[in-house]
């Protein structure tokens, strides 16, 4: 116990801790030194952002994708059945969700080359003219500089492209070579040049994943200094190559969502559907552990079960947007409540060269 709140008080003076350091606080079985990371971790985020909970409307709109990444449910070669809403379809998705509280719209998709940079950018326009007091994030993965830059003047605020993984021999483990591990770090250090929030991100236990490999992603994340972390645990979905490879744990995500957050105070970090997934509280789980994010799907509910990242993936309930008072009371019982706003990065921007 000792030993492990040391690394805490250490970690929570936002010092960089080691290998050693972080694979005792991965796998320690002591009981009182878990609770005292998530303790730690959420009191630093109330410090910053009170008991108020970011909701961002996420609208899947896409689930069209020229990748394979063994990984993912919605990869081109899974037998997926494909859809992609129209501009009305999506505005009507975020008129339902202005109503219901959310100012911050998710666009998320596969990599679909349809949606040319003149497309994405008609659309940001009309959601930003409807809802002048929204943001609104992409998430619609690789892109070129220019194709970020349009985005960006065309009235975008956030950009979500997780890393994967900062290990380039793991990166290549989970990508076919199509991808590149280097294309995926220019793209977020070209996102964060041109001002977006930014946000990176990896799947707790992935195939491949190790104490190493999750080191260098907190290196990563240390230097980039994002604005956002997506992390959640990996799920296999049975179609993929990694379909009988286990899923990340609770455990491990959360007391990873702990250490992000004691590292990095003021970063958005979502308790993500997939630790909703994983475990039925696993998104107040998520936030008793420095979460301060939730994400509940706005997408029409037509096309909810075919954006399947994974299986089993949550798309009902309080995980969709109608199941907001439910959330909220969800939240509210473990004293929290959900804040009807933008809910903006608050802290320094930090905009580092990138390392090579
Ligand atoms: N095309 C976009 C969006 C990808 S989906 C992009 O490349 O950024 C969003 C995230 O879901 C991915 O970045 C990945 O980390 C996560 N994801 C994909 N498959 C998953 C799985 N099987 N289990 C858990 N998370 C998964």
């Amino acid at each position: 116990m000792q030993k492990e709140r040391e690394i805490i008080e250490y970690l929570a003076s936002e010092k960089e801790i080691g290998l050693e350091e972080l694979n005792l606080l991965l796998k320690t079985e002591d009981e009182e030194s878990i609770r005292f990371l998530a303790e730690k971790a959420r009191q630093t985020a109330r410090d910053i952002y009170g008991d108020h909970i970011y909701i961002r409307g996420l609208i899947e709109f896409t689930n069209c994708c020229k990748n394979d990444c063994y990984y993912c449910g919605i990869r081109k070669s899974n037998p997926v059945s494909r859809y992609h809403l129209t501009e009305a379809e999506i505005i009507s998705c975020c008129e339902r969700g202005y109503d219901l509280g959310f100012r911050t719209f998710v666009l998320q998709g596969g990599e679909d080359m349809r949606d040319t940079d003149e497309k994405i950018c008609r659309l940001i326009a009309g959601i930003k003219e409807r809802f002048p007091d929204c943001a609104v994030t992409l998430s619609v993965g690789e892109r070129t500089k220019e194709s970020y830059r349009a985005f960006f003047r065309a009235g975008a605020d956030r950009y979500l492209l997780r890393h994967e993984t900062a290990d380039k021999a793991h990166y290549r483990t989970l990508h076919p070579t199509a991808m590149s591990f280097e294309n995926r770090i220019r793209c977020l250090y070209d996102l964060k040049e041109i001002g977006f929030q930014t946000g990176c991100g990896f799947m707790v236990g992935s195939p491949g994943q190790t104490p190493e490999t999750i080191c260098a992603d907190l290196k990563f994340i240390r230097s980039f200094a994002p604005e956002m972390v997506g992390i959640g645990p990996f799920i296999p979905q049975k179609d993929t190559p990694f379909g009988d490879q286990p899923a990340g744990t609770l455990s491990m995500t959360l007391r990873l969502l702990s250490i992000i957050r004691l590292m990095h105070p003021h970063v958005l970090l979502p308790a993500t559907t997939a630790l909703g997934t994983i475990h039925p509280r696993g998104r107040e789980m998520g936030i008793l552990a420095g979460a301060n994010v939730v994400m509940p799907n706005l997408s029409p509910e037509a096309v909810r079960g075919k954006y399947n990242l994974y299986d089993n993936k949550i798309c009902t309930g309080a995980e969709a947007a109608e199941g907001l008072m439910a959330l909220k009371k969800r939240f509210s019982d473990i004293g929290y409540q959900i804040a009807v706003t933008r809910g903006d990065f608050i802290g320094k921007r930090i905009r580092k060269p990138r390392a090579d």
